[in-house]
């Protein structure tokens, strides 16, 4: 999994609990055409940028938590994946929007290489990069979300205890406003009629 700077999780200690929004990568943020590592070859869903902008201005925390299994494959390094998200985050930058931190894992069971071949706790259907986001940062879960276009995805938002929606295409910010406008948050959910 990506390493995530000491100093921000000791700043992010010093701060209040907030809501935090999950989302997978591929699939949700961009189109899924396939083990996507270049900018050239990231192709934005509809809406993704301005859901993103979204859960910032009502000061969730936002998390991209992504399988990447194209390093253990072969087809692209680690370094450029955090080259890509660097990307993404500049061209979020453009909008007024940011992802707070991209948690990623690199591993396979049946990895090419042996170094990244491992039953690993962060690939999803895994718990473990949202949790990992958990321990780094100060989260609500009970006010979190996460979105993702796979069943795993959904099962590892779950087995965090995170309130988890599955997106099934078409305009990521209508889904994003509706799960927060209707209360889908477990919260809120369970408040007696909100
Ligand atoms: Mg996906």
């Amino acid at each position: 999994m990506a390493e995530v700077s000491g100093k921000r999780s000791r700043e992010a200690a010093a701060q209040p609990f907030r809501p935090a929004l999950f989302l997978d990568r591929d699939g949700v943020l961009n189109q899924d055409t396939g083990f996507v590592f270049r900018p050239e070859d990231f192709i934005w869903i509809e809406g993704a940028r301005e859901t993103i902008r979204f859960f910032n201005e009502r000061d969730y925390l936002v998390f991209v938590v992504t399988n990447q299994s194209g390093v253990a494959r072969g087809l692209f390094e680690e370094r450029d994946v955090l080259g890509l998200h660097d990307w993404i985050n500049g061209e979020l930058a453009k909008s007024g929007a940011h992802v707070d931190a991209f948690y990623f894992c690199p591993h396979h069971p049946e990895a090419e290489r042996t170094a990244y071949r491992k039953v690993c706790e962060c690939r999803k259907p895994a718990p473990g990069m949202v949790r990992r986001a958990m321990a780094e940062w100060r989260v609500a879960p009970s006010r979190s979300l996460l979105i993702g276009d796979k069943q795993r995805d959904i099962l590892a938002g779950e087995a965090a205890g995170i309130s988890s929606h599955l997106f099934k295409g078409g305009n990521l910010l209508e889904m994003g406003r509706s799960i927060v406008e209707t209360g889908a948050t477990k919260d809120e959910a369970n408040a007696p009629d909100a």
